[in-house]
């Protein structure tokens, strides 16, 4: 009963209290929700900003305002003072967790009072230790058990340089834990992915020494940091025991990735072959971000952050335009280039109007962006592999032109050498025609030769051996006879009164006769040495080697007799022929012998001509 009157009073003085104070006390029962976010709780004072809790703590309440989060957003070094107070009805106790949802505070001192008895004093931040925080959490979180009845106020003084934003939660311990692993996974995801793709695209670098996925990699490895130093993680695991690496890490990460960002644009988008205005503003983009970085740290906290925040925001706009412009222009990889950073933007514009109170949806505000920020890394992940690819078609295309070049200069080469190959067959048949040709001409040429040769010793008249013939052969004779030692004899034979036949007859009857004459010397002299000439006019001179006195007469004889019996007729009638022979036989024993046997053959036949004609004369030593 005397409970039931003492809760009911303390009830009434809450109630009055907070109707007079302005200020409002969460109430929790057993139906409060596991996790309610507390902004409508929260006081504010801008009364004193001294760090001793006494003196705030005695602050009346209309020193106390309810906290619009635009008061403190943004960035700025700051130091406040907030309040909230929570009134446990019924009776139960539960385990709470107040968490601060925002990693960067830089000193957060918290002290717990239970009806106005200090229970406990915490301090926490950015700035010190990690391994010293309450719960080991991305977060800022302070645990607290709550019984029945019990009326917990908790003064917070905040001091940051970054952004204040206080997003404060109470939970119920089962809640917070599940909830803080389920963000655990999914940040650990995220990031897991992130540096996947970091590595591998730094793999790549390393191996195909590519400027685009160099700068990819430091991109996204940059990034992944910032978003990984975002979440608290990077703190809590990276550099746990260096509070101070997070009062610039921001900065310098902003910076670099920004750099690196304009280096990776200017390279996927193929700035240098499309436009050099804009290669130059991406360039310079980059050598600005690392100047950034180092003015950043020589400059406060705050001052770098703002500076770098809103030069990051006209990267983001630059880097867009630029990427319109090229894909409007038809570049294929500058529109898919506009797409994913359109998407990044798209999440930024949403976490901002988050932050903002604009738009609300059941995430937290930095999701969108985080979410914009993983699908414009992944999306540039794949245009860096179209890139690769359309790159590596393109020097396929241009081996293969190559070699189809190779060919075609092997293939003229070919036909070059065929062609002169046929050209010097046809020379060869050519040479060969035309030695043919020669060689014909030649053979030509020697019969022509060896007639003329025969002409010259041929008598033309007659077709008997001309007078040069018998000269040239009564000499080699000759020489025969005297080696050999064998009779030779010369027969000189003359026709008989061949004046009066040409004068009776004509000259051409006498030529005619001649002709007769000649074929039937011929015809009688059968010894292939046996040698009929004409030895001039109508005498003939024959040779018959080896031949003794009895034989030559013989033939001589033979000779007279057939021309006695020829007939030859001429104009229908038959002239009438005899001849006369002179005979000489002997052996020769000089040069001059021959010529003598000669003489005595034309004695021999002036004699048969003064002896009547018509007969054969032997010549003998005494007619001379
Ligand atoms: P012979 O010898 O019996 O004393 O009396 P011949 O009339 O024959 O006298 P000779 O030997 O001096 O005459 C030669 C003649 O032969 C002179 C010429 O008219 C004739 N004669 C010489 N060569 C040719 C020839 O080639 N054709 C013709 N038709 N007559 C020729
Ligand atoms: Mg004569
Ligand atoms: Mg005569």
């Amino acid at each position: 009963m005397m409970s039931l009157m003492i809760r009911t009073l303390s009830m009434l003085f809450l109630i009055f209290s907070s109707v007079v104070n302005a200020e409002n006390a969460l109430t929790i029962d057993i139906n409060t929700p596991d996790k309610l976010p507390l902004t409508d709780w929260v006081y504010i004072t801008a009364a004193s900003q001294s760090s001793d809790i006494g003196q705030v703590s005695r602050l009346s309440s209309t020193h106390w305002d309810k906290l619009n989060p635009d008061i403190i957003r943004g960035l700025g070094d700051k130091q406040f003072w907030v309040k909230f107070s929570l009134y446990s009805n019924g009776a139960f106790t539960s385990n709470k967790i107040i968490s601060i949802a925002n990693s960067h505070l830089d000193l957060i001192e918290l002290y717990h009072f239970n009806r106005q008895r200090l229970v406990n004093k915490v301090i926490m931040g950015d700035s010190i230790p990690f391994s010293q925080r309450p719960i080991i959490s991305n977060d800022f979180s302070y645990p607290f058990s709550s019984k029945s009845d019990d009326f917990h106020t908790f003064y917070i003084r905040i001091s940051t340089t970054g952004s204040a934003n206080l997003p404060m939660t109470l939970w119920s311990d089962n809640t917070y834990y599940q909830s803080s692993e389920q963000n655990s996974l999914l940040y650990g995801f995220q990031i897991g992915v992130l540096i996947a793709i970091g590595i591998f695209s730094l793999f790549i670098a390393l191996t195909s020494h590519s400027f685009s996925y160099t700068y990819y990699a430091g991109y996204v490895l940059s990034l992944t940091l910032f978003v990984a130093t975002l979440h608290g993680i990077a703190f809590r695991f990276i550099w746990p025991n260096w509070p101070v690496v997070q009062t610039f890490i921001l900065p310098m990460l902003l910076c670099i990735s920004m750099a690196f960002a304009y280096l990776f644009s200017e390279k996927v988008m193929q700035l240098k072959y499309h436009s050099l205005t804009m290669l130059r503003i991406c360039r310079a983009g980059a050598a600005i971000s690392v100047l950034l970085l180092f003015i950043g740290l020589f400059l406060e906290y705050n001052l770098a952050l703002k500076m770098d925040v809103a030069a990051v925001m006209f990267t983001c706009v630059l880097l867009m335009y630029i990427s319109l412009l090229q894909g409007i222009r038809g570049h294929k990889l500058a529109k898919l280039f506009a797409i994913g950073w359109a998407g990044m933007m798209l999440g930024v514009l949403i976490s901002g109007l988050m932050y903002l109170g604009y738009v609300e949806f059941e995430l937290q505000a930095k999701t969108p962006f985080m979410l914009g920020l993983s699908f414009e890394i992944i999306f540039m992940a794949a245009l860096l592999a179209i890139r690769y690819n359309d790159e590596r078609l393109a020097k396929m295309q241009i081996q293969k032109e190559a070699l189809l070049q190779a060919e075609n200069i092997k293939q003229t080469r070919e036909e070059a050498l065929r062609i002169e190959a046929r050209s010097s067959e046809q020379l060869g048949q050519m040479v060969q025609e035309r030695t043919l040709e020669l060689e014909i001409a030649l053979r030509e040429l020697n019969e022509a030769n060896q007639k003329l040769t025969e002409q010259t010793t041929i008598d033309s008249l007659t077709g008997v051996k001309n007078r040069n013939s018998f000269d040239k052969r009564i000499v080699a004779e000759g020489r025969i006879s005297r080696r050999q030692q064998t009779p030779m004899a010369i027969l000189m034979l003359d026709i008989d009164h061949f004046k009066s036949i040409n004068d009776t007859y004509g000259h051409l009857a006498g030529d005619q006769a001649l002709r007769v004459i000649a074929v039937e010397l011929k015809q009688k002299l059968k010894r292939p040495t046996d040698l009929v000439s004409r030895f001039g006019g109508e005498e003939f001179a024959i040779i018959l080697p080896n031949t003794n006195q009895e034989g030559a007469l013989q033939v001589a004889e033979s000779i007279r007799k057939a021309i006695f019996e020829l007939p030859i007729s001429w104009g229908g009638v038959t002239i009438p022929l005899t001849v006369s022979i002179g005979v000489s036989v002997e052996i020769v024993s000089s040069e001059q012998h021959t010529t003598l046997l000669l003489e005595r053959a034309d004695k021999a036949l002036y004699r048969a001509k003064n002896e009547g004609r018509n007969r054969v004369m032997l010549y003998t030593p005494e007619q001379s």
